[in-house]
């Protein structure tokens, strides 16, 4: 399967750096010193808590793809930081973190949402993005529920160079991944914890 994992649109980060507000709700954003891990939602890495500064503001990440809205907090960090762009692979700092991975299919219509181990990223992505009629998947924070990034197919109006690319559907593991609705998988305390 070839994917990406997008982050939000640059110059919407870029917009909030320069007004200090949500693009989108026009209010205000919040401005600290990270206590948390994050991640930083444009170039999709940790924070380093304590250290880098960070903006926190209001992101709907259904824009251009339905007309019903999620609004939901996140955060990026305050300076400028290069957007994770990367094809076929799936961000190193990412993959340790809590994640929930959601299967959406026309107008968002939510089919399942998953708990992903690290070992099962890859063939996760391959096996739901390879269910027909699911059109992207939303990464989420399993224990703050927060939107983090979306993973699409490659298609053939990517470019030729990410179209080119080739991906291995396990460079991580060859555990064997859980069926959906296997009642052996794993069991998820699930709570609110700030990131
Ligand atoms: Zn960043």
């Amino acid at each position: 399967m070839r994917y990406r994992v997008v982050s939000i649109p640059p110059a919407l980060a870029q917009e909030v750096r320069a007004t200090g507000k949500s693009p989108q709700y026009g209010h205000p954003a919040h401005s600290e010193v990270a206590t948390g891990y994050g991640p930083c939602r444009q170039c999709l890495r940790s924070f380093h808590q304590g250290e880098e500064r960070r903006w926190l503001f209001t992101y709907n990440p259904f824009e251009k793809l339905t007309d019903y809205p999620s609004p939901g907090p996140i955060f990026i960090h305050e300076s400028e930081c290069r957007s994770f762009d990367a094809v076929c692979e799936f961000p190193p700092e990412l993959r340790d973190l809590p994640l929930m991975f959601e299967a959406y299919e026309r107008d968002r219509w939510l089919l399942l949402h998953e708990p992903v181990m690290a070992a099962e990223i890859e063939p996760t992505i391959s096996r739901l993005l390879g269910l027909p009629s699911v059109e992207y998947l939303h990464v989420r924070n399993r224990e703050a529920g927060c939107y983090i990034a979306r993973v699409e197919r490659i298609t053939e109006n990517d470019a030729p160079s990410a179209q080119a690319a080739l991906c291995s559907t396990r460079p991580h593991s060859t555990e064997v991944v859980s069926e959906i609705g296997d009642p052996s998988g794993p069991q998820i305390p699930y709570a609110l914890r700030r990131t």
